[in-house]
C-alpha cells in the first residue's frame, strides 16, 4: 500500500519551531546577509511591496525602472498622475491596471492618514498601523508585513508561498493553515528582533528560488545539510 505522507518528510526530518533559529543561522552561513528589502526609500519599498504581488521581481525592476525614468516614483507624483497613466509604466509587472490602482489607493492612504509624511507613519505602533494597512484595498497580510518589516522596521513576521512551501516540506506545519497562525509560529520561536525577522525571510526567498522549487533540489540545499547535522540533537521532533 502507498503511504500517503509527502514525499519530503520521509526525506526531511520533521522541524520543531523551536528549531527556526538554527535554521536561519545555517542559511545565513550558506548565503550571506540577504540585504533586504531592495529599495533606495521606504516609500519606494511600499511601491516594491504592491508590485511584486503574484509577480518575479526582476518584472518589478522593469516597472520601478520605467517609473523613475518618468519621474514618477514619489508619493506626491502617484498620488497626482492619473491611473491609467500609472498602469502604463508598470506594465511590466502584470496586473497593472489592479497595481495602478493599488498604488492609487496607498498613495490616498498614506496623505489622507499621515499627510505623506512617512516619519509620521513611522510614529504609529506595530499593531495600530498594520490595522490601518489592512484596511487599505489591494493590501493583504504579506503585503501589510512586508511594508511594516522592510520599509518602516517594524517587527512583523512575513510569512509567503516560499515560507510555506518549505517548512511544510520539513512538517513544521500544514501548508494551508492560515497566515496568521504560520505567522504566530515563526514569531513565538524566534527572539524578537527586527533585523532578524528581515534577514530570515529573506534567506526563505532566496532558499525558494534556488533550492526548493516545486521540484525541490535538495541535494546541494543548505536545510538538507541541516537535517544531517542535526539528527540527533532535540530540536527535531522524534
Ligand atoms: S529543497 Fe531544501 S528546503 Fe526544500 S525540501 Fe529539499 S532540503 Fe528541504
Amino acid at each position: 500500500m502507498r503511504s500517503s505522507k509527502p514525499i519530503h518528510s520521509r526525506r526531511h526530518p520533521k522541524l520543531r519551531p523551536a528549531a527556526l533559529l538554527s535554521v536561519y543561522r545555517t542559511l545565513r552561513r550558506a548565503f550571506g546577509h540577504q540585504r533586504w528589502w531592495p529599495g533606495e526609500t521606504p516609500f519606494e519599498m511600499m511601491v516594491g511591496a504592491i508590485l511584486t504581488q503574484n509577480t518575479a521581481w526582476t518584472n518589478v525592476e522593469k516597472a520601478i525602472r520605467n517609473l523613475k525614468e518618468a519621474k514618477m516614483l514619489s508619493l506626491r507624483e502617484i498620488h497626482r498622475v492619473s491611473r491609467r497613466s500609472l498602469a502604463r509604466r508598470i506594465r511590466p509587472a502584470g496586473y497593472f491596471n489592479v497595481k495602478a490602482d493599488r498604488l492609487k489607493h496607498l498613495a490616498d492612504f498614506l496623505v489622507r492618514e499621515y499627510y505623506g509624511d512617512i516619519g509620521r507613519m513611522e510614529r504609529d505602533t506595530t499593531a495600530v498601523l498594520r490595522g490601518k494597512l489592512l484596511g487599505v484595498k489591494g493590501v493583504g497580510p504579506e503585503t501589510a508585513d512586508s511594508i511594516l518589516l522592510y520599509a518602516l522596521n517594524k517587527r512583523s513576521f512575513v510569512i509567503d508561498a516560499y515560507t510555506k512551501r518549505i517548512f511544510s516540506r520539513h512538517d513544521l506545519a500544514a501548508q494551508d493553515l492560515d497566515y496568521a497562525a504560520w505567522q504566530a509560529i515563526f514569531e513565538k520561536a524566534l527572539p524578537h528582533r527586527t533585523g532578524l525577522y528581515n534577514d530570515f525571510h529573506a534567506q526563505i526567498v532566496r532558499l525558494g528560488k534556488d533550492h526548493c522549487r516545486k521540484s525541490p533540489r535538495c541535494g546541494a540545499c543548505p536545510l538538507d545539510r541541516f537535517s544531517e547535522n542535526v539528527k540527533k540533537s532535540k530540536i527535531l521532533c522524534k
